[in-house]
């Protein structure tokens, strides 16, 4: 393929009113819909990868109760927004979404930037985050891609993208920055994802009801694809294996929380180990101070103890960060 995909005025024209006229009819009414304040906006968005829609929404409403301005969320204890982050998983994302809040609070006066770059200097802030609060909070014309996106604009414009992609990543990107249009990169960039959600979806899009047929590239051939597929050959989403180190993670971060939550503040080194491992006997203090220690440096764990004290395990004191 040619190292940028060249699409003509008229299809370009054609898809961008398909797709924008589609979302006019189709969108769901979300919170996050409704404001552009760059704080609401970056919560929702940190919530939003890996989490579906409908699960997010009422914590994006009790997270916001509770921290309703970056003011609020950069001055509490970490340990809080841990506890209240409890069930909505990979727990990083709690401590990096309060790091960005902190630097826009402590490092520059609580004035938001809105670039693209600018907000991409912000801690744990990668390119389709900063991407998105520029676009979904200063209403920039900017493209960014996840997964669901960048299925969206290959099937229309490229053509299947099973059983493997037909083009790169940065030909997608390029691509998506073309598509963008100018003075409504919001609503298209919105438009992407719904449609991506709920007509395009990655293993059984509606292409019989689809508005774009005339226009996707995949049309012709993507439901024969889909299925002569072998059951199961999609993406799947990644859990973590019980019983590998990303799965004691979570139960140490839940046994933590449990103890914040009681307020009985931290739990010795053995002691926690007993609770998150039914097998738990002193051999396995170092793989469990490994992991601790792995906790700490995300962010996620404090270890109360001095470090010579930290190898007896009965000394040692795992808490929330406070
Ligand atoms: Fe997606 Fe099918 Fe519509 Fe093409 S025709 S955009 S593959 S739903």
């Amino acid at each position: 393929m040619a190292p940028d995909v060249i699409v003509a005025d008229d299809r370009m024209a054609a898809i961008r009113d398909g797709l924008l006229g589609w979302f006019g009819e189709h969108a769901r009414n979300l919170p996050w819909r409704l404001t552009r304040d760059p704080y609401r906006v970056l919560v929702s968005e940190i919530m939003l990868q890996q989490t579906q829609v409908d699960r997010v929404v009422p914590y994006y409403e009790a997270f916001l109760a509770r921290f309703p301005d970056e003011r609020s969320l950069a001055s509490a204890p970490t340990a809080d927004v841990i506890t209240l982050w409890k069930g909505l998983g990979y727990n990083r994302r709690a401590v990096n979404l309060q790091r960005a809040v902190q630097a826009v609070v402590d490092d520059l006066g609580g004035i938001w930037p809105q670039t693209v770059e600018g907000l991409r200097a912000l801690p744990g802030i990668g390119p389709y985050t900063a991407g998105a609060v520029a676009c979904f909070a200063f209403e920039q014309d900017v493209p960014f891609i996840d997964t669901n996106m960048r299925r969206v604009l290959h099937r229309l414009f490229i053509g299947p993208d099973f059983p493997e992609p037909m083009a790169t990543d940065r030909e997608i990107v390029a691509l998506a920055d073309e598509a963008v249009p100018s003075g409504s990169g919001w609503m298209w960039n919105q438009a992407l994802i719904e449609f991506g959600a709920l007509q395009c979806n990655a293993r059984k899009p509606a292409c019989v009801i689809c508005p774009l047929q005339r226009q996707c590239a995949a049309f012709p051939d993507i439901q024969s694809i889909i299925m002569d597929l072998p059951r199961g050959s999609g993406r799947k989403k990644e859990s973590p294996f019980e019983g590998s180190n990303r799965w004691y993670r979570g139960r140490i971060v839940d046994a933590l929380r449990s103890a914040h939550d009681g307020d009985v503040g931290g739990i010795p080194l053995l002691e926690l180990g007993a609770i998150v491992r039914e097998d738990f006997s002193p051999d396995h203090l170092p793989w469990l101070r490994s992991i601790v220690g792995d906790l700490a440096r995300d962010g996620l764990a404090a270890i109360a103890e001095e470090p010579a004290a930290y190898d007896a395990g009965q000394m040692t004191v795992v808490r929330l960060p406070g």
